[in-house]
């Protein structure tokens, strides 16, 4: 364990976690939502810190970043926790699940920069699991890959306060974002999260001239309302720019959701509605020819 930031005293062993909008209130023993900060006599300590769980090259494409260093490639590396809990997620194997019963391999900031060095890739992206709830290993490795002229990218569902955002921004080169909807009620019903912070972070990525995708999940009968489909590219088209990069996923079975696959025919429906307003649209997760270019 390692002592984490952002967080504040709230009684003499009690805490109040800040990385997050969750702003979990922690009595000792206590563990967050994330499952992977804990409070131990009153400090703060992340309980991942240099855990990975996965560590691999991949095609830029694969984040998906379609419009950062096309056909190249770049380090990724993940750990285990989320501050979400999305119904349907892919990853719930790592981001799921406590840490205590995971097999632990420990990389050091130092060791994530040399392999990224030697890796031939552009870079590292945090990504897999949340990077938010591995804040701490994430921007002390970022500091060494920015000092050492490589890029800093970020695969996130957004859902962090103001003030640590500020120092991603600082330090990381290109976000994807994850945008599960543009309903309020629809995160806090399927994801246990809220929508306005992953707004505020979107619009702080664009405001600082930092490239931006957004991935957007399209589950059919949930998220495929094609009114509310209109307002949130007509949102991110004047409040982000006509410019970012718009990923329209497809859906599969997936953890705890059990509804059908999405079908291709509501995809291509929102594709239509989305080029209406952005200039830069894919699908995802469908076969070879459907995939827009
Ligand atoms: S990062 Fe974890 S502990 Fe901190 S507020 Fe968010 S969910 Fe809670």
């Amino acid at each position: 364990m390692k002592q984490a930031r952002y967080y504040i005293k709230t009684g003499k062993q009690t805490i109040r976690c800040t990385l997050c909008p969750h702003s979990c209130l922690l009595i000792p023993g206590d563990t967050g939502r994330c499952r992977v900060r804990h409070n131990h006599e009153g400090t703060l300590f992340t309980r991942s810190y240099g855990v990975v769980s996965g560590f691999g090259i991949d095609p830029i494409e694969k984040k998906p970043l379609y419009h950062y260093f096309p056909g190249s490639r770049i380090l990724s590396v993940g750990s285990y926790g989320c501050n979400l809990r999305c119904l349907w997620c892919q990853n719930a194997h790592i981001s799921q699940c406590g840490i205590d019963r995971q097999p632990e391999e420990k990389k050091s900031p130092a060791e994530a920069l040399e392999s990224a060095s030697n890796s031939g890739g552009i870079g590292l992206a945090y990504t897999y699991n949340e990077p938010v709830v591995f804040f701490e290993w994430m921007m002390e490795t970022a500091r060494l890959v920015n000092d050492a002229g490589l890029k800093n990218v970020v695969v996130t569902n957004g859902y962090i306060n103001p003030e640590p955002l500020a120092e991603w921004l600082e330090l990381c080169h290109a976000f994807n974002v994850d945008l599960k909807s543009f309903s309020d009620e629809f995160y806090r019903k399927y994801t246990t999260g809220s929508i306005q912070p992953v707004l505020n972070t979107l619009a702080a990525i664009a405001g600082s001239g930092l490239h931006l995708e957004i991935t957007f999940l399209v589950i059919a009968g949930m998220n495929d309302n094609a009114r509310d489909f209109e307002k949130m590219v007509q949102w991110i088209a004047n409040t982000l720019g006509t410019d970012v990069v718009l990923h329209i996923n497809r859906y599969f079975p997936s953890w705890r959701l059990n509804v059908p696959a999405t079908p291709i025919n509501v995809m291509q429906r929102l594709e239509d509605v989305a080029r209406k307003y952005l200039q830069r649209v894919y699908l995802g997760n469908v076969p070879h020819g459907y995939r827009s270019s």
